[in-house]
């Protein structure tokens, strides 16, 4: 069974996320969301809440699974029985943190491969930080993440 981890912050998902778990999902057997136990940064949704975001919108995909790890990903990687680790690649500057990523990926454990898959075009510029920056303002973020987020980050900045 080929199964891949998609680790990210996902705070919170956005469709550009949701894209790739999507595609992942027609190439693996199982795909898994991992949601990483962050504590340098400082999210606006838990670990927890994240969790719960991404199970509703990806509650209809069979093969998806959500999780949360801690700690290093080659060792979850690992426990979850994968082979593969899924990235995003969007705009350019996404690529040298990412090969700084997969460089160390394959340093700590070769047998684990990092795949990218680039992003659709629509979603280039879609992060989860330009989604929470233009929500705190009060501005339209329709499209760009599933109903059920555009409605949590409602909730957290009170409109
Ligand atoms: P991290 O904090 O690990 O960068 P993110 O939640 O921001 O976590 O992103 C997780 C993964 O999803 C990363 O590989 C990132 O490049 C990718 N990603 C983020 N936004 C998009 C998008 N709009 N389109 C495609 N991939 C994306």
């Amino acid at each position: 069974m080929r199964v891949a981890v998609y680790p990210g912050s996902f705070d919170p998902i956005t469709n550009g996320h949701l894209d790739i778990v999507q595609r992942g999902a027609r190439v693996f057997d199982r795909v898994v969301v991992a949601v990483l136990h962050n504590s340098q940064k400082n999210p606006l949704f838990s670990v927890e809440e994240r969790t719960r975001l991404i199970q509703e919108v990806t509650g209809d995909m069979k093969n998806v699974e959500v999780d949360s790890f801690d700690g290093l990903l080659v060792d979850y990687v690992h426990q979850r029985g994968a082979q593969v680790v899924i990235r995003g690649l969007r705009a350019v500057t996404d690529f040298e943190y990412e090969l700084q990523f997969a460089s160390m990926m394959r340093k700590l454990d070769s047998r684990v491969e990092t795949l990218f898959m680039m992003t659709n075009n629509q979603y280039s510029f879609l992060s989860s930080g330009i989604v929470k920056e233009v929500a705190s303002g009060g501005g339209d973020i329709k499209g760009l993440v599933p109903e059920a987020v555009e409605q949590a980050l409602a909730g957290k900045y009170g409109y």
